[in-house]
C-alpha cells in the first residue's frame, strides 16, 4: 500500500464494518475537509492512548450524541512519560480497539505512528502554567506539557468542534481548559463522568498490570473518597483532616502505596483549606506496576 494511502473500510468476520485506521495527517485532514465540503457537520474528537475500554467507550458514546462525525485518536504519546515511567509496556492491542470502537460506531480512528506527529527536528512544546505543576505534576515533571502538546497537536489537526475528555484525569482537564483559553483554540471541551467496575475501581488502562489481590486492594482509592464525601456531608470541613482519614485509610491496604490526596479548587487546583463549596479530591498511589489515580467532587450540601 502507498505510504499515504486513501482510507477503505473492510468487513470484519463477525460482520461489523469499520474503517482501517487512518496513519496520516494528510488523509485525517483530506477526509474531513470531503465531509465538511459536502455539508456542516459538527465534529467530535475523543483523545486516547488506546487498550480502550468502557470508559473510553462512554466518551465516544457522548461524542456521538452530540456531533455528526466522531474521530478517535489512538497514539502512545512518548512525550508524557517520564524516563522511569511505563512507555515501553503501556497496553497495546489494535485490532481489539478497532473491535471496540466498530462496536460502538466510530467515524474515523486516527492512529499516527510517532514519527507522524514528531518528525526530526520536533521542538516545540507548551507550558500550561501553574495547573500542570501542583497534583501529579509533582512526582511527573513534564508530563502535562507533553499531554498538553500533543492535545493541541491533535486539535490543530482534526479542527474539532468539541473535544471530549475523562473527568477520571482531573488535572487533565483543567490543563486542557487552560490551553484552550489561553491560546484561544476554537474548541468546546467537554468533561465525562469517570467509569467504575463493579468494584468501585476507576476503570483505566493500566488496571491490567494488577493482580487479583492488587485489583481488591487498589478499591481504597475510591472507597477512601467516598468516606470523604460522607465525612463533608456529616459536617467535616477541615481539609487536613479529611486528606489525614484517606491516608489513613488507604495505609490500611499494604499493596498500596500512598502518593498523595489534596482537595484543591475543581477549576484552578489551588488548594483549599476548609470545604466551603465543591472542591476537587484528588488522590494518587502505586499498586503494584500500576500508578492509579481517582477523583471526585465533593461539595458541602451532597454531590460527588
Ligand atoms: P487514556 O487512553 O488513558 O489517555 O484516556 C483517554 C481518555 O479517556 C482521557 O480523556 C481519559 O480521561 C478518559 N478515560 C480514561 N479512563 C476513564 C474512565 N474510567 N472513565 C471516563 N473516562 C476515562
Amino acid at each position: 500500500m502507498p505510504e499515504h494511502a486513501p482510507e477503505t473500510s473492510r468487513t470484519r468476520p463477525d460482520g461489523l464494518l469499520f474503517p482501517d485506521p487512518v496513519r496520516a495527517i494528510i488523509d485525517v485532514r483530506e477526509k474531513l475537509a470531503g465531509l465538511r465540503h459536502e455539508k456542516a457537520i459538527v465534529v467530535g474528537l475523543v483523545p486516547t492512548m488506546g487498550s480502550l475500554h468502557e470508559g473510553h467507550l462512554s466518551l465516544v458514546r457522548a461524542a456521538q450524541a452530540s456531533c455528526d462525525v466522531v474521530v478517535v485518536s489512538i497514539f502512545i504519546n512518548p512525550i508524557q512519560f517520564g524516563a522511569a515511567e511505563d512507555m515501553d509496556t503501556y497496553p497495546a492491542d489494535l485490532e481489539k480497539d478497532m473491535a471496540l470502537l466498530a462496536s460502538v460506531g466510530t467515524d474515523m480512528v486516527f492512529v499516527p505512528p510517532a514519527g507522524e506527529l514528531y518528525p526530526e527536528g520536533f521542538e516545540t512544546m507548551i507550558d500550561v502554567g501553574s495547573t500542570a505543576k501542583g497534583l501529579c505534576g509533582q512526582s511527573r515533571p513534564g508530563h502535562f506539557e507533553g499531554v498538553a502538546t500533543v492535545v493541541a497537536k491533535l486539535l490543530n489537526i482534526i479542527s474539532p468542534d468539541r473535544a471530549f475528555f475523562g473527568q477520571k484525569d482531573a488535572q487533565q482537564v483543567v490543563v486542557i481548559r487552560r490551553m484552550v483559553s489561553d491560546l484561544n483554540f476554537d474548541v468546546e471541551i467537554i468533561s465525562c463522568p469517570t467509569v467504575r467496575g463493579d468494584d468501585g475501581l476507576a476503570l483505566s488502562s493500566r488496571n491490567a498490570y494488577l493482580s487479583e489481590d492488587e485489583r481488591s486492594q487498589a478499591t481504597v482509592l475510591y472507597r477512601s473518597l467516598l468516606q470523604a464525601r460522607d465525612a463533608v456531608a456529616a459536617g467535616e470541613t477541615r481539609s487536613a483532616k479529611l486528606k489525614r482519614m484517606i491516608r489513613k485509610l488507604i495505609g490500611a491496604e499494604y499493596m498500596v502505596d500512598f502518593e498523595y490526596a489534596r482537595i484543591v479548587d475543581p477549576w484552578t487546583l489551588e488548594p483549599v483549606d476548609e470545604v466551603e463549596g465543591p472542591v476537587l479530591v484528588a488522590i494518587a498511589a502505586m499498586v503494584g506496576n500500576a500508578r492509579l489515580i481517582d477523583n471526585m467532587i465533593i461539595e458541602p450540601g451532597g454531590g460527588s
